[in-house]
């Protein structure tokens, strides 16, 4: 078994890379918490950059350097076509800072987002979410970037995922990424694409991850 550090302190996004990762049986994915990596303010800096890929890469070497453990870490959003983009790397804290946070911060983000789109016809509404995962090996670091096309709703629609995925409407499927059952979603997302390319390399590159835990 080797031990890989999922650099997240999002309850939501490690349950969904667990999910994804569980395919490759020699790997046992821990998180911060159970190192005893308490959060820190340091954590807030981490990603100042204006591409995922930067942000990323920042955060799995701060948790690489506290935990010597080949690290995974991913930074994602939704990329709004109408608003030229954002709020891309921005999604986190989108809304006007609120001290709101977790699912209240959501709701606030997906209000201050319908508000901004407006009266917009469904066709000007298209949208993609992006997450990049960054494996931070010591020597070296992989990258992989994984994307989901959509359309923005004018409402919400469905109680499941988190974030922006009540408004996140797949058109082939007829659904938001709300209205999925989790490996529906992860057939489907961002992160799931992002996660199958990551394993599929782990897979195939077993001694670089053995290889680089100090
Ligand atoms: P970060 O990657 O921790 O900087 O935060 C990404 C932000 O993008 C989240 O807080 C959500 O608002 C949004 N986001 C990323 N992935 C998803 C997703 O799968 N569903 C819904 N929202 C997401």
């Amino acid at each position: 078994m080797t031990d890989l550090l999922v650099a997240t302190r999002s309850a939501h996004k490690l349950a969904e890379i667990r999910r994804i990762l569980g395919g490759v049986p020699w790997v046992r994915v821990v998180d911060p918490g159970a190192l005893g990596i308490e959060p820190s303010p340091a954590e807030d800096d981490l990603e100042p950059y204006d591409t995922f890929e930067e942000n990323a890469r920042s955060k799995a070497a701060y948790f690489r350097a506290l935990s010597g453990l080949p690290t995974v870490a991913d930074d994602s959003g939704i990329v709004v076509d109408a608003l030229g983009g954002r709020p891309g790397v921005r999604s986190k804290r989108f809304a006007p800072d609120t001290g709101l946070e977790g699912e209240a911060r959501d709701r606030a983000n997906n209000e201050h987002l319908l508000e901004l789109l407006g009266a917009r016809p469904l066709p000007e509404r298209t949208a993609h979410y992006v997450c990049v995962a960054a494996l931070d090996l010591g020597a070296r670091t992989e990258l992989f970037r994984g994307e989901a096309h959509g359309l923005v709703l004018g409402r919400p629609r469905g109680w499941g995922g988190f974030g922006y995925d009540p408004l996140f409407f797949d058109e082939e499927l007829g659904r938001t990424f709300a209205e999925l059952a989790p490996d529906e979603k992860h057939r489907r997302s961002h992160r799931g694409r992002a996660f199958r390319a990551l394993a599929e390399w782990i897979a195939t590159h077993p001694e670089a991850l053995a290889g680089s835990r100090l």
